[in-house]
């Protein structure tokens, strides 16, 4: 049980289009932030102001959980004491840890995978190669791991649930006897979250499908008595089940759109992403081709499409012929 006069949101402004982020001051056994805001100092101030107008300082905060690796949930960790316990799923850490070697691959992979899936060399050129530090992040990590089913005795007995889709470290915490659930970024009230695509990390040999996992996760929560859903951007949710199905039938729709396409003609992952998102694909290349490879590895999963290589190596996706589209 968590009396809600111990939970505390706090809207900070973000460099992105979302323009804000909620994290939550939450007064349990132990004084506890979920989620950070990103790291710039308008964020900072407005954080410091929050915080003190519930009657505390930064340095009175215990405990800070991540719902997962984004800037803007993760990257204020630096202004924490030395000893605040920071709580995330463990594929947080390569993003929090920023090593030079995971940066590299990770800019490596993307540059590779957008060549398989028929970006042209034109755009693949304009793909950041090196990098120090992802924007607006900082380089402190996790001094605790937590996973599906830990139950979080420091903060009201919250029972961690794995919810990968938007990230493959998000979480939700979720409290049993009232309902009452933190879903980071999982389901938002006025807006569809996106899958993102995310390189396969160390002794993986896939990578992770993230539109798959979304849906997953997607239909886990709205099988929860969840009372009050809080939300990483925009206002609490609380008819869960009944957003879950909007969202769903909207990808549905979606999916459906991309078949038709692939019916007419083998294409390949840019192609589709071109003719989904005509206005916005060049501006925002990485954002609409996670979506569109998520539409793809959803049909696929369905085995209304396959996957077939050029000879040169391109990755084009063709129509099962005996796929019905019900
Ligand atoms: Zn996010």
């Amino acid at each position: 049980m968590i009396p809600t006069n111990k939970i505390h949101s706090i809207t900070l402004p973000v460099p992105y289009a979302m323009k804000t982020v909620n994290v939550f001051l939450v007064e349990g056994a132990l004084l506890t932030l979920i989620d950070t805001g990103t790291n710039t100092p308008e964020t900072l101030e407005v954080l410091k102001s929050g915080v003190k107008s519930i009657g505390y300082d930064l340095r009175d905060i215990e405990q800070v959980i991540l719902t997962h690796h984004h800037p803007d949930h993760s990257g204020l960790l630096e202004v924490f004491k030395e000893d605040v316990k920071i709580l995330g799923h463990e594929r947080n850490k390569p993003y929090l840890t920023q090593e030079q070697s995971f940066l590299d691959y990770y800019n490596e992979y993307f540059i590779e995978n957008a060549k398989r899936y028929g970006v042209p060399s034109l755009f693949v050129q304009k793909m950041p190669r090196s990098i120090k530090k992802i924007p607006y992040s900082c380089k402190r990590s996790l001094t605790d791991v937590i996973s599906e089913g830990d139950q979080l005795e420091s903060l009201f007995n919250v029972k961690v649930l794995y919810t990968p889709g938007h990230a493959t470290s998000h979480i939700a915490l979720y409290s049993e006897d009232d309902g009452i659930a933190f879903g980071g970024d999982l389901l938002l009230d006025k807006v569809s979250s996106n899958p993102l695509l995310e390189p396969p990390l160390e002794g993986e040999l896939e990578r992770p499908k993230p539109l798959i996992q979304y849906n997953q996760s997607l239909q886990r929560v709205a099988e929860l008595p969840i009372t009050k859903l809080y939300t990483g951007h925009g206002d609490p949710v609380t008819d869960v089940k009944g957003l879950v199905e909007i969202r769903l039938e909207k990808q549905r729709a979606r999916a459906e759109k991309v078949l038709e396409m692939i019916r007419k003609q083998p294409l390949t992952a840019f192609e589709v992403c071109q003719m989904l998102f005509p206005k916005i694909y060049e501006k925002q290349l990485s954002l609409t081709l996670s979506e569109t490879i998520g539409q793809l590895d959803y049909l696929e999963n369905l085995g209304f499409i396959r996957l077939d290589e050029r000879n040169d190596g391109i990755l084009v996706y063709k129509a099962n012929e005996h796929s019905v589209s019900n």
